[in-house]
């Protein structure tokens, strides 16, 4: 084992690792003893649960909100082979049993991580992918395998760069959801990947609330972009730029944007992103930031563009002829239609102040949130796998949130978390019992809160949703205007009868597990609806440049009525449904408090996370429950040495039925009848230490 003081931080014991060994099963102990670690940096305890296939450990991770000595390669190097029982609770042990368990069982496996905006997430999932690139490829796996590693550790400083922002909440905050599965061959080296991304909250591209910023590369272009760049796309301060000041912050504390940037380029170079691309990603971001100085001059109902020069710049950009970009800028083609099957008279009507600044903002944000799925899109090339034998996914999104004025935004983010505290139940709480009942074993149901009936208020479509309600309105009100919000407050009265939902006067609350949220209902019908005018689309589709117009493959046409709410309860169920199909792990960060302050522990703000992510609920199905069961096949296979009726001298004899054999091994061997069950059709143990002892008696 290796000496130094870091290997000691990690093996230092204060509190309890495993918190199903709590004293008493009080919210409070769980709280006193995550205090007492944290007091001491100790960041990592556990709790140790079963399931249908095997025992297995739920990781709860404090964030300490500074460098704790503990990630260093010499301490990936104790946990390399080590089982979870054998070396404190870390972030490590967790990847390593997934990547064992993964080559052992030949089973997928996937690894959710779950908490707060701030709490930790995108940090543990960085420290898996350190962990898993460290420990493969010893052998001789040759450059390809390097080129996937690097390729894999560097999709971090790139999508987070465009991805990631300063919030109050987290000045790292994710601002998209992201699933990362990492392929490897049946060797166990990696062999590529695949990332699916969620929702990106696109409309911070053009607004931020006080104190928070744009995508953190905004800012690092603006610091890091060659005199050529400067010269070629308009590249200033980002003082200078209205979209990167609404929230009148430009830098964060501890973050290097001009060092950041230098990471991205690199990134950049090594996913295989060439010079030309590079150029055309600059001129577009180049082109969003100008899209936001354009201003407008406002005659009664009638908006247009007040700054040529700006104009003519951003036509330049986005190589577009001018004429056409301040047409779709400006007005909007409308079609009447006659009768069913004529064509209808197009004509030209002039946008009004607040339609022309929201065509303005969304292209801005259609150009951004399209360069970022050509990213994503660009890495899974980069990362695509020649022979995927399995599979570890690594689920990072962003975490519950609350603010003063929650939008669509909140709603969308709020719901995929809910959508994973609903799978976090069914694997640790409700599958388990109802296996208990399943198998007549005698046992007492715990009561848990399940947060279905959270997650069919905001999805269902009977009785409606909240979802599908919105739909409902984005469907029959065409113009986005008053009347739609004002449709939308009447037709919300339909989730009243929910218990979780309540109707109020400009907005609604919704009763989420984690904590009640009221969200603005101005602004939510035209955030679902999520398109961009069929006026803009066919401007960008001039463009001279094939990267923009690739952009947006789509005819203008031919755009699908798909609403944002749609896509995301659709790749929100479709992740569940991915990770229903692999071994789960779990990771649960919590915040010690709301200030991202260094040891301050807050017990209050802890105490809610405590009862919210159902801890005790878990250590109490856990400590009634079996920690573990196997069929009687397999049982008497594994403990047939144990009894004399079941054995001789080293063979096993049974000749009876399944069920009897399990019953003469249990009752022969030294343990108490209270320890375990036989259940339809498996063997039921309770404590993990009665497993232990049954493996030391067939051995001894
Ligand atoms: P969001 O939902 O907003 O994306 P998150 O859960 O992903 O939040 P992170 O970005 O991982 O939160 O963490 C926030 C900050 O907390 C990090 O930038 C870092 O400063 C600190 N932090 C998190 N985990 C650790 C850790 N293990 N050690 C030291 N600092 C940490
Ligand atoms: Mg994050």
């Amino acid at each position: 084992m290796a000496g130094g003081a870091a290997w000691k931080d990690v093996m230092r014991q204060e509190g309890l690792d495993d918190m199903t060994l709590l004293s008493k099963v009080t919210n409070e102990q769980i709280r006193d003893n995550l205090k007492e670690r944290y007091d001491n940096d100790i960041i990592y305890p556990k709790l140790t649960l079963s399931s249908q296939t095997s025992i297995s450990d739920v990781l709860i991770s404090m964030n300490p909100y500074k460098a704790i000595p503990i990630y260093s390669k010499e301490i990936v190097a104790e946990y390399v082979g080590r089982s979870r029982i054998e070396l404190p609770p870390h972030i490590f042990s967790i990847a390593e049993e997934s990547y064992r368990s993964m080559l052992n069982e030949k089973e997928n496996q996937c690894i959710i991580i779950s908490g707060e905006s701030g709490a930790g997430k995108t940090e543990a999932a960085k420290k898996i992918m350190f962990y898993i690139a460290e420990v493969t490829g010893g052998g001789n796996s040759g450059g390809r395998l390097e080129q996937v590693k690097n390729i894999i550790l560097e999709t971090n400083p790139l999508l987070e760069a465009f991805g990631n922002a300063k919030t109050l909440r987290n000045n790292n905050s994710s601002r998209f959801g992201k699933y990362f599965e990492l392929y490897f061959n049946k060797n166990g080296d990696p062999d590529g990947g695949l990332i699916t991304n969620y929702l990106l909250e696109k409309s911070r591209v053009v607004f931020q609330i006080p104190g928070e910023r744009n995508f953190h590369v905004f800012y690092q272009y603006c610091v890091g972009a060659t005199q050529q760049e400067r010269n070629d796309y308009g590249i200033n301060s980002a003082q200078d730029f209205v979209y990167l000041t609404t929230g009148n912050t430009l830098t964060v504390e501890g973050m290097d944007d001009y060092q950041e940037w230098n990471d991205v380029r690199k990134a950049m170079n090594v996913i295989g992103i060439n010079a030309n691309e590079q150029a055309s990603i600059m001129q577009c971001l180049a082109a969003i930031l100008w899209i936001g100085n354009l201003t407008y001059r406002v005659a009664g109902e009638k908006a247009t563009i007040a700054d040529q020069g700006t104009l003519d710049f951003v036509a330049y950009l986005l190589s577009v002829p001018v004429a056409f970009l301040k047409s779709a800028l400006e007005t909007r083609q409308m079609e009447t239609k006659h009768g069913a099957n004529q064509r209808g008279t197009s004509y030209v009507v002039p946008l009004n102040e607040v339609q022309a600044l929201a065509a303005r903002d969304g292209l801005a944000k259609a150009i951004y949130s399209k360069l970022f799925d050509w990213l994503v899109e660009r890495l899974n090339v980069a990362l695509k796998s020649t022979s995927p034998d399995y599979c570890i996914g690594v689920l990072d999104i962003y975490g519950f949130e609350v603010f003063d004025n929650n939008s669509f935004e909140q709603l969308c983010i709020n719901y995929v978390n809910e959508k994973l505290q609903q799978i976090f139940i069914q694997f640790t709480l409700k599958n388990e019992q109802e296996e208990y009942v399943r198998e007549g074993i005698k046992w007492t149901p715990i009561e848990y809160f399940n947060n279905k009936i959270v997650c069919d208020l905001i999805e269902e479509k009977r009785p409606p949703g909240i979802f599908p309600v919105l739909d409902d309105v984005c469907r029959s009100v065409h113009a986005v205007s008053d009347g739609a919000d004002k449709a939308l407050q009447q037709r919300l009265s339909a989730c009243s009868e929910n218990p979780h939902f309540q109707l109020r006067a400009q907005n609604f609350l919704v009763k989420h597990y984690a904590g009640d949220v009221t969200y603005k209902v101005a602004g939510m019908v035209e955030k679902n609806k999520d398109q961009l005018g069929k006026d803009l689309i066919e401007m960008v589709q001039m463009s001279q440049n094939p990267f923009i117009t690739g952009l947006f493959p789509e005819s203008a046409d031919s755009v699908v009525n798909t609403t944002a709410g749609f896509k995301i309860k659709t790749s929100a169920n479709a992740l569940v449904g991915a990770l229903t199909k692999c071994t789960p792990h779990y990771v649960r960060c919590l915040k010690p408090n709301d200030q991202k302050l260094s040891n301050v522990f807050d017990g209050p703000r802890v105490m809610h996370q405590i009862k919210y992510l159902g801890l005790l609920d878990n250590i109490k199905v856990r400590r009634s429950g079996f920690a573990y069961r196997t069929i009687f096949k397999k049982f008497i296979e594994r403990y047939f040495l144990i009894s004399g009726r079941t054995s001789y001298a080293g063979q096993k004899t049974w000749k009876g039925d399944d069920i009897s054999g399990c019953r003469a091994i249990l009752e022969d061997a030294p343990v108490d009848k209270s320890e375990w069950q036989i259940g339809s059709s498996k063997v039921f143990l309770k404590a993990p230490e009665t497993l232990f002892a049954f493996e030391d008696l067939r051995v001894n």
